[in-house]
């Protein structure tokens, strides 16, 4: 019960307090727009495009197995100028695995993108948004550091007014975390538009991922 309590409120204030070795919230008080479950060979390319038009930079946080499919959409992702992050290599919820499996979930996805982008991966995102102390501290031991978010903009129920619901409670510094995936293809073009309006009539800036996460 309290656990999906715990999930429905996401992220409440309680996980800061509890987690406070992982990022929630920029350092810059900009905005910091990310997206999870990348690449997707359905929306990877329209994500690209629509960051361009509106000169954002973003961080990906990919999946191992659909990059090491993919290594063509994370060059794309990376020589447009966004940060590649580690997403684990299946997407498994982390908490349930034993360690050994928990590890290679993390190692394995960091070779990959290590391997396509010639560059080393210091960023993570656990699956499912589910972390604990033990796997910050393991990401940590690999050069990661584990990035939560302040807003999820639930883009992925595929419901734009839900989306604009959500995006509606941004606020200073918030990491705002979307998906590169086929589950939100549908409303990311409005949703996006309506993000940059709503960020312009709040008068928040976007940052760029090196400044918001010093
Ligand atoms: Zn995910």
């Amino acid at each position: 019960m309290m656990k999906n309590l715990w999930r429905i409120v996401n992220p409440a204030p309680i996980a800061r307090y509890i987690f406070p070795e992982a990022v929630w919230t920029t350092t810059s008080g900009k905005i910091l727009i990310t997206f999870d479950d990348a690449p997707d060979s359905r929306t990877t390319g329209k994500v690209l495009n629509l960051l361009d038009d509106y000169n954002w930079k973003a961080v990906f946080f990919c999946v191992g197995e659909s990059s090491s499919k993919n290594p063509g959409l994370i060059r794309e992702i990376a020589s447009a100028g966004h940060r590649i992050g580690n997403h684990t290599y299946r997407h498994k919820n982390l908490i349930g695995l034993a360690k050994t499996e928990r590890l290679e979930e993390i190692m394995k996805c960091n070779a990959v993108l290590s391997e396509i982008t010639g560059g080393d991966i210091h960023l993570f995102r656990p699956p499912y948004g589910r972390i604990s102390r033990k796997i910050i501290r393991e990401a940590a031991n690999y050069g990661l550091r584990t990035v939560m978010w302040s807003l999820l903009t639930y883009d992925y129920k595929n419901d734009l007014n839900m989306f604009k619901f959500a995006v509606r409670k941004i606020s200073d510094g918030a990491i705002v975390t979307m998906h590169d995936h086929v589950k939100s293809e549908q409303i990311l073009p409005e949703g996006l538009r309506y993000l940059a309006d709503w960020m312009a009539y709040k008068q928040l800036k976007p940052g760029l991922p090196e400044e918001c996460l010093k």
